[in-house]
Parts: C-alpha cells; structure tokens; sequence
C-alpha cells in the first residue's frame, strides 16, 4: 500500500511537505496512535517530534520504554494545513493505511492519543475524558487487541490536570502490558475492524460538546 505518493485527500496532498506514515519498532507490543502531523511532523517526516513528542517519551521513560520499542503512528498521514482538525472525509481516506499498519506490526495494547484515534479505533462516539485510562478488548481487522485510550499529550503541556490523569494512565501501562495476550475473535465472525456490539460508525467530527471537545483533545 504506497502511502508516499497518496493523493486520496486532494487537500492534504497538495499541501503536505512529507507523508509521516510512523516511526518505531516494527515488531512493536505496544503502538501509540495520534491524531495527525503537525508542522515539525511535516517537515521531518516522523510522527511526534516536536513538543508533545518529547512528552510522550518523557512519560515512556518514566515506565522505562524508549520510543525506540514501541511504535508510534497517526489516524492521518499527512499534516491538516494551519493544524486544523482532520476532517470525517480524510479520515476516512487514511483509514485503510491504519489499519494496515496494525494488521502488520500485530501490537497486543494500542493506546490511542486523543478523540480522533479514540473514536476511530473504538468505534464510538465516546469521548477522551469519559473513557481515558480504561483498558478494553477491541477486535480490529481480524486481530483482537487491548485498547487503551489515552489524553492527547499536546493536551497534557497546557493544562496540569491532563498531565497528571496522562501521567496516572501510563503508570498502568505496564500491568496492562503484562496481561496475556486477548484472545483471537471467534474464527466465525466476519473480520471487521469494528468491535463486536457496535454498527461500523462514520469517523465522528469532534461534536461541539465544550470548547476543549471543539480543540478535539480532550
Ligand atoms: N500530534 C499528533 O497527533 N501527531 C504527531 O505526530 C504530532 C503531534
């Protein structure tokens, strides 16, 4: 699947330096999810770079993970111009190569970074501050995985408490990591990347539910 050359969102295309497709250990447990590049994502060509990237690894080294063994990705590929919100449609472009990237790296815990991998990868509206640091089986393609919702870090720099229910949620990572692996979905059931109770959800716009939900981190 050549993302490089990926004129799905004509938008997108046209505007992008670099496709930041991810970065990390390809054989990696553990795989963080974000939203999309931003300007120094852009111009380097690797996901998380700039200041919510030294956070995150701030908080790996805390549990003692180096980026290094864990893999980090973005529900989009290309940077949104001015940062903007990714938009349903190009969610939904960038979708496949998610997804891909998953069915390959075989992680056994996903921790999605903010709404828009939240919602995507739960399938379900939910957002971040309701479902945070709670640890669930999801089947995604044709694998079961624990998913493990986290705050965006770009959230965490600006306000204290993010920071402090950021940092709580990592400390469990390890014991989340430590379980066994979920078991696989039933041999029958049709591979879908939607969990097993829900309808397949459009990728939900972060609805206006406060002025933070409207920033899509929280
Ligand atoms: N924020 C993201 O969601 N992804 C990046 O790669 C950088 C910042």
């Amino acid at each position: 699947m050549a993302a490089r050359g990926c004129v799905r969102c004509s938008e997108l295309s046209a505007t992008r330096t670099t496709v930041v497709f991810g970065s990390g250990n390809a054989d990696a447990e553990l795989m963080f999810v974000g939203e999309a590049p931003g300007a120094n994502e852009d111009l380097q060509g690797l996901p998380f770079v700039g200041a919510a990237g030294k956070l995150l690894e701030q908080l790996l080294g805390e549990i003692g993970l180096s980026r290094a063994e864990v893999f980090i990705a973005n529900v989009l590929k290309c940077r949104p111009p001015g940062n903007r919100d990714p938009q349903p449609g190009e969610i939904e472009n960038c979708r496949p190569y998610l997804l891909r990237q998953i069915e390959l790296i075989e992680p056994r815990v996903i921790c999605t970074l903010g709404n828009f991998a939240t919602k995507l990868l739960r399938a379900d509206p939910a957002g971040i501050s309701r479902v945070h640091g709670e640890p669930e089986v999801r089947t995604i393609g044709s694998r079961s995985v624990r998913l493990y919702p986290l705050f965006h870090p770009a959230a965490a720099l600006y306000t204290p408490r993010t920071l402090e229910s950021l940092r709580a949620d990592f400390q469990r990572l390890p014991a989340i990591l430590a379980l066994p692996a979920p078991p696989a979905p039933p041999a029958a059931a049709e591979p879908t990347d939607a969990p097993e109770h829900a309808p397949e959800p459009a990728p939900a716009p972060a609805p206006a539910e406060s002025p933070s939900e409207q920033l899509g981190l929280f």
